[in-house]
Formats: structure tokens, C-alpha cells, sequence
């Protein structure tokens, strides 16, 4: 599953990406030999985020679209079909983002798109329930380790509610989780590590109060005598740790072979509840998300699962799910609160209910194989062009770490944040410049789509020596 081979990694935090915004703009030479004949420029996009900057903080809805990590005016997006955006000014990029997930089977799917219109038709919201969530709960209950679900509308939605589900099933306080690792913007989990391995978390962010973090304990990710250092100092007050199930939110950072199990047996043996977010990688990395690719395998079982993303088929939709006897503590079966106006949205359901019954073990193949022909591509562009890095994945997931291989694989946070970010800039703006949309920030996971045809990754392929020159460069 961990696939190391040149370069590095960087980690970002758990609280929203921060970056420089530095000069890079169209960054990287064009040699002789390069495809590009035209770049893309951007005078639309320009003046959209002048606009949008003046009636929305820093002009996105959320902190990563920005590029402050990489520099440079982000694109606005007009419209999107199979593997391609395209922007506002008529420029095509392949998407290696795929909205941060969701969206496994390319943009604007035949099949989704008329699934959504017909529901369309019927009406948006209504505020009571509907077949389209029973067959979509149905079809996770099928698929995932979880005997029941819970729809909300976000993947912070179902990290919170399943820790405030795992404190009121246990009737404790204390949570873990891992620095690294991210969980949405819910106050407990935006924390920074304390001082000392089994000592509480400080807030990651303003406006996160102390007493919010001051239950969080916060531990490095692949440290298994951390958390049993945890479990020895706190183990009658831990309601639950909360884990992705494998890392995205710091560049991919699979877990050591082994971990998750450790993990929920830890949690097993000290009263505590495992809670497995697959939020990114459910229905992604595999299948079976993360979980297929070593639960299934080693014959455990989460207690509770987040999940959102894919499931949600490119709508607001998201779900926290697990055993029977923890999730009848759910309002209102049980006593625990938790509500939704939009949960369960007849639109968003019927997305994802087309999205994973179209996500057949030939769509994972598919994206696997395209994903194993990119990795190898940029390796070989790097290691040609003396920058070093290290590819890692998980399942179909992967990321390209501008850190140093004799380093060894990135297992934590702070290997992750030995990345060279001005590296990693001057690679992303060559690529941009030659029609290949990354990820603007070197913490994040590449996608991609059943729709990633040979033509999309010729493209990709075609322009990655002329960005590992760049990298190499740092774009001076
Ligand atoms: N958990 C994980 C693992 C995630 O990757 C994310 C989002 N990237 C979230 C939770 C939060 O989901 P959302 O952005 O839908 O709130």
C-alpha cells in the first residue's frame, strides 16, 4: 500500500491551510522541447477574485481554493465534464482535485446528471423523509462495516456528532486524536498537540476557546507507544479516538501495517470507542474505503464511521454510522441530540446513490491503474531532474512529497513538514501553465475519476518533465 520512491512530503495542520502568499505566478521556463504552445492566461478569474475578495475573507468559501500555499490567482471554474475544468476563461486543465474527492466518476456523469434532474423535478427539500435516504443507507450499510447511519450535510457535521455520540454512549469526556490528521472545522479537534505526549491540547485556531481543546489529547500519527502512553495516563476518561483511516489531510500517510487494528483493540480493551473517518477515503481508497484494505482483510471492526465526500456524489451530503447499540443512543431513539434541517436532502442522497452504485470494482481498477501510471510518470520526471521525493498512497489514493527519500517514508505530521513548499509552488504552476490542475497545496491527496481517459493522463504525463525542471529551479 505505501509506495516510497524519490521524494518528500509535507504535512499541513489541523486547522485550515495556511501558506505564504509568495511571488509565484506563472512559474517554471519553458525549454525547447515543451508542449505548452500557449499558456492559459486568466483575466477573468483575475477579475472575479478582485470582486470576490472585496465581499468574501480572502475571496473563496474555503481556505485552500485560495492558492496561498502556492501563490497566484486561483481560477474560477465555469463548468466541468468528465476529467476537464474548465475556467471562466475558457481554459481546460485536467482535474487532479476531483472537489477534494467526490467526485469518482468524472464531472457531470450521464447516469448522476439525469438521476439528479429527475429528482430535481420533484422538488428540492421537504423536510421529512424519503425512499431515496433509506436506499442510500441501505447501499452504505451493504457496502461499509456500520449497521446503521445517520445522513448530515457535511463531513464536520459527522466528525462532531460522532464524538459528541461516542461521549454520551460512554459517559466520558476525554477524545484522541492525531496531529496530522484532519477532521473538519470542529472546535475539539482544531488543537494543537501539548507539551508533553499525555498532556491536552491547546486550540489550533483563534476563536477555539481553551475549554473547547482542553478534553482533545493530541498525538503523532504511526506512534503506537504514544497512544499507549495515553491510554495507561487517561484510560478510564477516553470516550473515543478518532482517526482518518488513512491520512489524506497531510499529503497520503498511510498507516504502518497493523495500526488501525491496534488502534480500535486498544480501544476495545480500555472501554473507549474506535471512530474510523473515512470521510475522504470511504468508497475512494478502495470500494471498501480504507477499511477494505485492512479491516476487511484482518477481521475488525470499527465502532463508529464518518463518511462524505463520494458519498455524497458532488452534494452537501455526509454520514456518521456504526454499531447498532451505540448508534440507538441517537436522538431520537435515544437520548444523545442531533439534528439536521437539510440532513438526508433528497437531491443530495439521489447523487450519491447513483455515484456508488455506478462504483463498480472496474471504476477503482481503472482509477488505480491510471493513478499507478501517474505516480510512476512523476517520479521519473523528478528523479531525472535531481528533485527529490517520495510517492506515498493509500488504496487509489496518492500524494508526491518533496522531501528527501533517504529521510525515509513520511509516517508523521512532522516528517510530512519537511516538504519543500517553494518546490512544490514552482511544480504546481508549470503543471497549471500546461493544462494540469493539482492540488494548490503540497499537504493534499491527487485524485482521480473513472473519466481520467488516456488523453487526460497523456496530459498529465506530457507535462510533468517540464515541471520537475521547474521544481528544481523553485521557479527562480
Ligand atoms: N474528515 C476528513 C478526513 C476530511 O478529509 C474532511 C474534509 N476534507 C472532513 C472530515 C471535513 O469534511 P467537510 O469539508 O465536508 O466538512
Amino acid at each position: 500500500m505505501t509506495q516510497v520512491t524519490g521524494t518528500q512530503l509535507v504535512a499541513h495542520v489541523t486547522h485550515p491551510r495556511v501558506g505564504v502568499r509568495s511571488r509565484f505566478g506563472l512559474v517554471g521556463p519553458l525549454g525547447d522541447n515543451d508542449p505548452v504552445t500557449q499558456a492559459p492566461t486568466a483575466p477573468e478569474s483575475d477579475a472575479l477574485f478582485a470582486r470576490a475578495r472585496a465581499v468574501t475573507p480572502g475571496g473563496v468559501n474555503s481556505p485552500v481554493r485560495a492558492f496561498n500555499a502556492v501563490g497566484g490567482t486561483p481560477r474560477f471554474i465555469r463548468s466541468a465534464s468528465g476529467a476537464w475544468l474548465t475556467d471562466v476563461d475558457g481554459n481546460e486543465y485536467v482535474d487532479l482535485i476531483c472537489s477534494w474527492g467526490p467526485m469518482l466518476l468524472g464531472h457531470a456523469h450521464p447516469e448522476v446528471q439525469a438521476a439528479v434532474t429527475a429528482a430535481i423535478a420533484r422538488g428540492t427539500s421537504y423536510g421529512a423523509p424519503t425512499e431515496a435516504e433509506v436506499l442510500l443507507a441501505e447501499e452504505i450499510v451493504e457496502r461499509a462495516p456500520v449497521e446503521r447511519v445517520r445522513f448530515v450535510s457535511s463531513g464536520t457535521e459527522a466528525t462532531m456528532s460522532a464524538i459528541r455520540l461516542a461521549r454520551g454512549f460512554t459517559g466520558r469526556d476525554v477524545i484522541i486524536k492525531f496531529a496530522g490528521c484532519y477532521h473538519g472545522h470542529v472546535d475539539s479537534l482544531l488543537a494543537s498537540a501539548g507539551s508533553g505526549l499525555a498532556t491536552f491540547a491547546t486550540p489550533g485556531t483563534p476563536g477555539v476557546p481553551e475549554s473547547s481543546t482542553a478534553l482533545t489529547l493530541v498525538l503523532p500519527y504511526n506512534d503506537r507507544a504514544a497512544v499507549e502512553a495515553a491510554f495507561a495516563e487517561h484510560g478510564p476518561r477516553i470516550a473515543c479516538l478518532v482517526t482518518e483511516a488513512a491520512p489524506g489531510n497531510m499529503g497520503v500517510v498511510p498507516p504502518e501495517p497493523g495500526f488501525n487494528k491496534f488502534l480500535a483493540e486498544t480501544c476495545t480493551s480500555h472501554g473507549a470507542l474506535f471512530v474510523s473517518d473515512e470521510v475522504m477515503t470511504g468508497f475512494r481508497a478502495s470500494r471498501l474505503g480504507q477499511w477494505g484494505l485492512d479491516g476487511a482483510v484482518e477481521g475488525w471492526r470499527p465502532d463508529l464511521m464518518t463518511f462524505g465526500k463520494v458519498m455524497g456524489g458532488g452534494f452537501p451530503a455526509a454520514a456518521f454510522g456504526g454499531r447498532a447499540d451505540v448508534m440507538s443512543r441517537l436522538s431520537p431513539e435515544g437520548p444523545v441530540y442531533q439534528a439536521g434541517t437539510l440532513s438526508g436532502n433528497p437531491i443530495a442522497t439521489t447523487a450519491g446513490l447513483a455515484t456508488l452504485r455506478l462504483a463498480t470494482d472496474e471504476v477503482y481498477a481503472h482509477i488505480s491503474s491510471a493513478g499507478d501510471t501517474i505516480k510512476a510518470a512523476a517520479s521519473e520526471a523528478l528523479t531525472a531532474a535531481g528533485v527529490p521525493h517520495v510517492v506515498q498512497s493509500a488504496g487509489t489514493m496518492f500524494s508526491v512529497f518533496f522531501t528527501d527519500p533517504a529521510d525515509g517514508p513520511v509516517r508523521d505530521f512532522a516528517d510530512a513538514s519537511r516538504t519543500d513548499t517553494a518546490a512544490y509552488a514552482a511544480f504546481f504552476h508549470a503543471l497549471l501553465e500546461r493544462r494540469v490542475y493539482l492540488p494548490p497545496s503540497a499537504y493534499e491527496a491527487w485524485f482521480l475519476s473513472s473519466a481520467h481517459d488516456d488523453r487526460a493522463v497523456q496530459t498529465v504525463l506530457d507535462a510533468l518533465p517540464a515541471a520537475a525542471a521547474a521544481a528544481a529551479s523553485r521557479g527562480a
